[in-house]
């Protein structure tokens, strides 16, 4: 499949890779339409991927092999020890279990940067272009060319295909051969696909933060309980928090990056999917992380969340979607606009790049968009919604039914983990190309 003009809405992680994958499959002309005005490298998240998910990805042509990111090798499992005490001499809480962990950690806007600069130059990259409405382009007396679509045979088989897809900004409105909608887990593309799929709202949050690891040296024992290669995540009844360091935009720099599972607060309203973004909480509300995370965790894990500075708290309550249907016409959807997956899994990187390599492949393959579309959709909306129901369980395992941690030892959690992978692995993302 080569040719053609293809507009992806949205240039965060899934926009990038779907917008190199057009470039490389021909088309003539790829233009990326991202919401924020710029900065985008400026997301301070982080997040992990598996080394062998990120050295398929390398392989495949996705990533650089020398993107910057930060080595883990093992996740430490904690609890408070009972009645406050057996949490050590650095306070670092009772260990449960010393997980292996093959796993790196990025820094959000170092790893979109990195698949920024491989993006071929003919793509064209607008940013604060907001996109109100897509649709798909009326064919012979539709009103409104949604639904599936033949491809116009020509006498040679090659394509010639009628339709295409329109996108509206406040520029106004551009027809394309395809629009991807790479638009997050709000997404205005997927309400043309499959206005029926919204997120749904899985009972819990997660308060999030990230500073400059420097400062640990304001903790007690500083940086040394914490030693560079280790995940931790600190159990507590109602939740966990999961801390890893994460390269820092500058090179040479290291931040400390936690994620902390917790009950819905009182005043948070969830009429729609929402998050909170950095630098709105209150300090009322950020207080009420403090008092949770002093309450439940082993003192130095509490400490270093409450050394989060309050711009830098952000909260964003978890969500599940897996959209019945990829595609419609010449619209088609990947990365959260598809699947939003618990962050349990820590897969949804992967899964996004992963969707634009579907792509690609089946852009190869294909005589025709419509050829492209159909195999691409084939091949993951299934495994998009294994990822999903994978990510609740673990969520219900984790957060929602979690074990008494206090009975917790190194045997009990092995057969506590594994029993959580019953019927299938999938834990970092499936392997690329798999056939079970
Ligand atoms: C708490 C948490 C922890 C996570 N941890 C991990 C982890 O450890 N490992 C991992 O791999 N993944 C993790 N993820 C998931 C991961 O961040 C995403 O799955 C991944 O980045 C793919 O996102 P995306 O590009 O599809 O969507 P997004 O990052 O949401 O990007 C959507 C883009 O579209 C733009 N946009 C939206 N609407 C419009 C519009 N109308 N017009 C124009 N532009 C628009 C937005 O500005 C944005 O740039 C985590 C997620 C959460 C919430």
């Amino acid at each position: 499949m080569r040719g053609g003009s293809v507009a992806v809405v949205g240039g965060s992680i899934a926009g990038s890779a779907f917008a190199g994958a057009a470039a490389r499959l021909g088309a003539e002309r790829v233009v990326v339409l991202e919401r924020s005005p710029g900065h985008l490298e400026d997301r301070g998240v982080g997040l992990c991927t598996h080394n062998d998910r990120f050295d398929e990805l390398v392989r495949a042509g996705h990533l650089d092999a020398d993107t910057r990111r930060h080595r883990l090798t093992v996740r430490r499992w904690v609890a408070r020890g009972a009645a406050g005490e057996g949490d050590g001499p650095d306070g670092c809480g009772r260990l449960l279990w010393a997980q292996p962990f093959p796993f790196h950690s990025h820094h959000w806007g170092v790893l979109w940067q990195a698949l920024r600069e491989r993006m071929p130059e003919q793509v064209e990259f607008r940013l604060g272009a907001t996109v109100t409405a897509v649709g798909n382009e009326p064919r012979g007396g539709e009103p409104d060319g949604g639904g599936s679509e033949g491809p116009q045979a020509e006498p040679d088989g090659t394509r010639a295909e009628a339709g295409g897809a329109w996108v509206e900004t406040d520029g106004g409105r551009e027809t394309y051969d395809l629009v991807i909608g790479a638009d997050g887990y709000r997404s205005v593309v997927r309400e043309a696909v499959c206005p029926q799929a919204e997120p749904e709202y899985a009972g819990y949050v997660c308060w999030r933060g990230s500073y400059d690891a420097a400062l640990l040296a304001e903790l007690p024992g500083g940086a040394a309980p914490w030693p560079e290669e280790q995940c931790i995540t600190a159990c507590y009844p109602g939740g966990q928090v999961v801390i890893y360091r994460i390269p820092g935009v500058a090179p040479g720099r290291t931040q400390v990056n936690w994620v902390f599972y917790a009950p819905t607060p009182a005043w948070l309203r969830l009429d729609g999917p929402t998050s909170i973004p950095a630098g709105s909480l209150t300090d009322p509300q950020v207080d009420e992380l403090r008092r949770l995370a002093e309450r439940y965790l082993p003192p130095y894990w509490a400490g270093l969340v409450t050394l989060t500075p309050r711009e830098r708290t952000f909260l964003q309550p978890v969500y599940d979607l897996a959209a019945p249907a990829r595609t419609a016409g010449r619209l088609l959807i990947g990365g959260d606009a598809a699947t939003v997956v618990r962050p349990h899994n820590t897969s949804g990187a992967v899964k996004a790049i992963q969707d634009a390599h579907a792509f690609e492949l089946a852009g190869r393959e294909a005589g025709s968009w419509a050829a492209l579309l159909a195999a691409y959709d084939r091949e993951r909306t299934a495994a998009g919604r294994e990822l999903v129901e994978l990510g609740r369980t673990l969520g219900r395992a984790q957060v929602t039914a979690a074990p008494d941690w206090s009975g917790m030892d190194e045997p009990a959690m092995t057969a506590w983990w594994h029993h959580q992978f019953t019927g299938g692995g999938g834990f970092g993302g499936h392997a690329l190309g798999r056939t079970d």
